[in-house]
């Protein structure tokens, strides 16, 4: 296993790039100080967020999420084979590397994506296009992938009045290879609706959530085919063992342009409005599988900034991000930026309850140490798709995943 220390300053130099190109959309270096552009007249906030009733979550019950009783508990003298193997096969321990892929949102719109202009090679290297990432759901399938909750890899207990994480069993299907995914920045910044992205999640009228764009031709309209979130659920409900028990994914998010699509800065003129209307959105996620997280709240370095710094940027993401959330534990690190466990700015996070800290790294990668859960992540976008095949062979195959849309791109 690679010393993630060794490797991370190529990783966060390399990762630094997509938010060079994501700030150089708003005009600032640093996203925290930018104010937010009032922008291209924001579109009304989600009309269809005014309370369409929620159905029940049909992944709110497990497949098998109680385990059927051991076959072995069949008598003894059962010496006949069981012709047919049983359709829902008791969970064993699993014991292997855990993936966890993180990616940001889609590219619903390749012609604004790969457009030539100054952000277009940030798109063609971190962000990966509908059908790129419809191939990849696909090939995780038939490799026999499955879903798993970040949260089911630990467990928290308080110890000496603080909380910590402790290892936990991962109990699986017999055959089923875990991985966990994970949404950046899926707030919908204003250079992602520059630039082909979608505009925000909304609710749909089956209680779950669908994106919303208005598209390069003016149309202003919902498709469950523009982003991550509303293909995965689809996928899942399409093909149940896909996800353990409901598992979808973590949605990590900053607050500086608001989240999810609605401007929930308390100066956005917006903000009541988006307020709710967020609210309900994150309701319908949450009751769908999703889980969040904090991505600070203005996208900071946590490596580089001063303890002085963090701390003002994390009360922000307290007081702007959580209540619209809830409580989370876990923190995604910007840029893969991580800090070193003696470091204060680490202690400081710990103490304001986080427990889970995620990097990037190229492969499989976590420890418990001192009460804390560390995980890598697979940055998977256009610069892996192109530079590190071999090494997701494991995960796709050798299928041909890149998008010709992608050379749509000048230069
Ligand atoms: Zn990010």
């Amino acid at each position: 296993m690679i010393d993630p220390k060794k490797r991370l300053p190529m990783l966060s130099a390399s990762l630094a790039l997509v938010l060079m190109s994501g700030c150089a959309g708003n005009g600032a270096a640093s996203p925290g100080r930018s104010a937010i552009p009032s922008g291209p007249s924001a579109p009304p906030a989600a009309s269809a967020a005014a309370s369409s009733p929620s159905s029940p979550s049909p992944y709110a019950t497990a497949p098998g999420g109680t385990a059927p009783p051991a076959a072995s508990s069949a008598p003894p003298s059962a010496e006949v084979p069981s012709p047919s193997p049983s359709p829902t096969p008791q969970a064993v321990e699993y014991k292997g590397p855990v993936e966890h892929l993180f990616f940001h949102p889609l590219v619903a719109f390749p012609e604004l994506a790969f457009d030539g202009d100054r952000i277009s090679q940030g798109y063609d290297d971190w962000f990966v296009t509908v059908p790129e990432f419809k191939k990849m759901l696909d090939e995780l399938y038939k490799r026999n992938y499955i879903l798993v909750n970040l949260t089911s890899l630990y467990r928290t207990e308080t110890e000496n009045g603080k909380t910590v994480a402790k290892p936990q069993k991962l109990m699986l299907p017999p055959g089923k290879k875990p991985f966990v995914l994970s949404v950046d920045d899926i707030n919908y910044y204003d250079y992602m609706r520059e630039n082909g992205n979608a505009w925000r999640l909304v609710p749909d009228t089956d209680g779950s959530v669908t994106a919303w764009a208005r598209t390069p031709d003016g149309e202003e309209k919902t498709s469950r085919d523009w982003e991550l979130v509303p293909i995965v659920d689809d996928f899942v409900k399409a093909h149940p063992d896909f996800s353990w028990e409901g598992a979808k994914g973590v949605l990590a998010l900053t607050g500086y342009q608001g989240v999810l699509g609605y401007r929930t800065r308390p100066d956005s003129p917006t903000y009541e409005a988006d307020k709710k209307a967020a609210l309900d959105v994150i309701a319908r996620l949450k009751k769908d599988g999703w889980l969040f997280a904090s991505h600070s709240w203005g996208h900071v370095d946590v490596r580089e900034v001063s303890l002085a710094r963090l701390k003002q940027d994390t009360e922000k993401w307290e007081r702007e991000v959580e209540p619209l959330t809830g409580p989370t534990d876990i923190f995604i690190y910007p840029y893969g930026s991580r800090v070193p466990d003696n470091d204060p700015k680490f202690a400081y996070l710990r103490s304001q309850g986080f427990d889970v800290f995620c990097s990037v790294g190229p492969s499989p990668y976590k420890i418990f140490k001192d009460g804390t859960l560390q995980m890598d992540r697979r940055h998977i976008d256009g610069v892996a798709l192109r530079t590190q095949r071999g090494r997701l062979d494991p995960l796709f195959g050798d299928t041909p995943l890149l998008d010709p849309a992608r050379d749509g791109k000048a230069g």
